[in-house]
């Protein structure tokens, strides 16, 4: 038996995992199909949010404690495992950004670089843009880390400590507290431990429900395309109207995101295509003699104001949630792991826990 269940292995789970076995604890993570190919694997891996400003202190607090952790998280994960998360530092250039005062502003309160930028500026770092825009800014310290990559670090990090068990093409069914503990089950299999933490994504809230809380956790699908480009035909991340382009140190351009209301469907759509396409045309027309090699959609787990719950389940001894980051999952994961881990193991906490409290879920909010 473990001290912690750990339910879901995305990113959420494989990062509350590792730190948890990092403090001394054993773990077992239960997975329904394979570690890493849910919402984790589908993000684009901007390590910031996209418009920071429009969202509450308690998500830029998150945010900033996360971004100065990673680049020491992926140059222990390659000594680890030799897989290379490859975090590039290239910066996040925005043309026409809606609020541009309240960006700056933003960027003074938060000691994080808002740069109003000329058209020389762009032209310099960004040749291939369009240059049909009024206004634009640069955010220099924004990276964006190859998701897929990252995950496969985690994975095969945590497969080689002693203290961490994988259970995986398991679906958890029901959450049982035993009063000492809790119980776990799995198709006929049962598993306990002292605690659980449901990392389910947009899952979560299906599975909380026999529990009694109502979790305002929804799936929002999200699709991108992959453009197989030449390095270099950009440098940073644009984002210009919603939509986003994103370099990969090989070369390869992902265009996204769509947010859409399809229940549990990832099916990829045409007009999907076509939307992200035209977007991806505007933001840089030489994209137009690039193929796309690849379309995905992955499963959002959608919040209200996209702020995660992390911390006791009300009414459910010894049972924990931490889900619900909605377009910010892979930026704000290592600090809501380890939110979730100070915790759990009764450390001082890295922020002040009370704006993340699942309790807030007994409250009427609105989604989204
Ligand atoms: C198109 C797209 C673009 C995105 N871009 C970005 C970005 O640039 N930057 C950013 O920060 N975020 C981005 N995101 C958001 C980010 O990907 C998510 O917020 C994050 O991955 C959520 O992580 P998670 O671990 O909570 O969920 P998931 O990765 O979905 O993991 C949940 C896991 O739980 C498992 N599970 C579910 N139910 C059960 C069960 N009953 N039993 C066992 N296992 C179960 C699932 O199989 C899954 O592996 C994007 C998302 C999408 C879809």
């Amino acid at each position: 038996m473990s001290d912690v269940i750990v339910i879901g292995g995305g990113v959420m789970g494989l990062l509350t995992a590792r730190q948890l076995v990092q403090r001394g604890v054993s773990v077992t993570l239960i997975e329904k199909s394979e570690p890493g190919t849910e919402a984790s694997w589908a993000g684009g891996g901007i390590v910031s949010p996209l418009y920071p400003w429009n969202y509450v202190p308690a998500i830029s607090a998150l945010a900033s404690w996360a971004q100065d952790f990673y680049p020491q998280l992926v140059e222990q994960l390659l000594e680890e495992t030799g897989i290379d998360p490859e975090l590039y530092p290239c910066g996040l250039l925005m043309l026409d950004p809606p609020e541009f005062t309240k960006a700056q502003a933003w960027g003074k309160a938060f000691g994080k670089t808002v740069q109003a930028v000329d058209r020389a500026f762009v032209q310099d770092r960004e040749p291939a843009a369009t240059s049909a825009w009024q206004q634009a800014l640069w955010l220099p310290y924004v990276s964006n880390v190859r998701n897929p990559r990252l995950l496969q670090a985690l994975n095969v990090s945590l497969l080689q400590q002693q203290r961490f068990s994988l259970v995986k093409h398991a679906t958890v069914e029901r959450i049982t507290p035993t009063g000492s503990g809790v119980e776990v089950s799995c198709g006929g299999e049962r598993y306990s431990a002292a605690r659980v933490v449901v990392c389910a994504g947009a899952w979560s809230a299906g599975l909380l429900a026999s529990l009694g809380l109502q979790l305002p956790v929804v799936p929002v699908r999200g699709q991108m395309l992959l453009f197989g480009a030449r390095p270099g035909l950009i440098n940073s991340i644009i984002l210009k109207d919603g939509k986003y382009v994103i370099p990969r140190r090989d070369g390869h351009i992902l265009a996204g995101s769509t947010t859409e209301e399809a229940g549990f469907d990832k099916s990829t759509t045409a007009d999907a295509r076509a939307l992200l396409l035209q977007h991806a045309f505007d933001i840089v027309p030489a994209l137009r003699d690039v193929p796309v090699v690849q379309q995905w959609a992955g499963l959002r787990p959608g919040s209200p104001g996209g702020l995660p719950f992390i911390g006791a389940v009300p009414g459910a001894d010894n049972v924990f949630v931490n889900a619900g980051h909605y377009r910010n999952g892979l930026v704000l994961a290592p600090a809501s792991a380890q939110l979730m881990v100070d915790l759990l193991t009764g450390a001082t906490p890295i922020v002040d826990p009370a704006p993340y409290d699942p309790a807030r879920a007994r409250e009427p909010m609105e989604m989204i």
